[in-house]
């Protein structure tokens, strides 16, 4: 068994990477694991490095966030290889929804002795995705978080951005279009889930499942500061399903568009604007999980 470990340093502290890399190694090595490290450098390197040496591995190991992994999985473009992830950084919503430990040797354990599960993977526009893409304010907080403040704080910058965004937001409307259904809806925030597990362990509608081939559209349909703020609280004390004027769609592709573009966001990082086509491939990817059910559902 040969692996890539793809190491994205930037994406937690070096202290950490320090202690525990070599730890994440010497399990794989004593669990008969091949590997070769790669550190990623900049944007899309995991993606070229995946695709240049793709052939060589049986298993991408990833040792990073849910960046990490996007980029990892698009690198392996339609080869049907493996993935594991030993989370490190900030956000690590796929560990957390497959019930990957956070700790870094345990998780090491989970490549050497876990189970494969085939996960769904979404589409937009042709870039794949495992959590969720969205437009409206909820994009326009991806775009405002200060990088550098997200590396010393964490996941406290999202919620900074998200005060700051409302407080300065003008809401654009978005078009919700099913072609499946003929359902056509407008709002003024669409998010297209995946995982049921949003920006941490926080849920936007409880159906949610990464593995039935269906995505959950949520649209919220209000544009008032206030019912933004709601928004807000709802998320984070995990009561969105009691807002009002909110619709739930499932379907496997939808349309997003808008008067002028508007910008949108991929499992919490910058994309293209608005418009997108979003689909899902059922079951396209396979991660590797614990054995028993539950482990390693206590994030950090
Ligand atoms: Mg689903």
């Amino acid at each position: 068994m040969k692996t890539l470990v793809i190491v994205n340093p930037k994406a937690g502290r070096r202290v950490f990477l320090n202690l525990y890399l070599p730890q994440v190694l010497r399990v794989l090595k004593r669990g008969g694991i091949s590997y070769r490290v790669l550190y990623t450098r900049y944007e899309g390197h995991a993606t070229r490095m995946v695709a240049r040496l793709r052939q060589w591995a049986d298993l991408i190991t990833v040792f990073g966030g849910d960046g990490t992994v996007r980029e990892v999985v698009k690198g392996l473009g339609d080869q049907s290889l493996p993935i594991a992830i030993i989370p490190f950084g900030t956000v690590n919503v796929l560990a957390l929804d497959l019930g990957i430990p956070f700790n870094p040797v345990q998780a090491a354990a989970v490549v050497v002795n876990g189970k494969k599960r085939r996960i769904d993977v979404g589409y937009m526009n042709g870039e794949p995705f495992l959590l969720m893409v969205s437009t409206g304010l909820d994009a326009l907080t991806v775009h405002n978080v200060d990088l550098r403040t997200k590396r010393v704080i964490g996941r406290i910058a999202y919620l900074i951005s998200a005060i700051v965004t409302i407080a300065t937001y003008r809401a654009r409307r978005v078009w919700v279009n099913i072609p499946e259904t003929g359902l056509r809806d407008r709002g003024y925030l669409a998010i297209v889930a995946n995982s049921r597990y949003y920006a941490g362990p926080y849920r936007i509608a409880d159906q949610t499942r990464i593995d039935d081939g269906l995505l959950d559209v949520v649209l919220f349909k209000r544009r008032s500061v206030a019912a933004m703020l709601r928004l807000l609280a709802g998320m984070l004390f995990n009561r969105t399903r009691f807002l009002r004027d909110v619709a739930y769609y499932r379907c496997t592709e939808v349309e997003l568009s808008s008067r002028r573009r508007q910008k949108m966001q991929m499992d919490g990082d910058k994309a293209p604007s608005t418009p997108a086509r979003v689909w899902v491939k059922k079951r396209h990817l396979s991660v590797l999980v614990p054995r028993k059910r539950g482990a390693g559902l206590i994030p950090r």
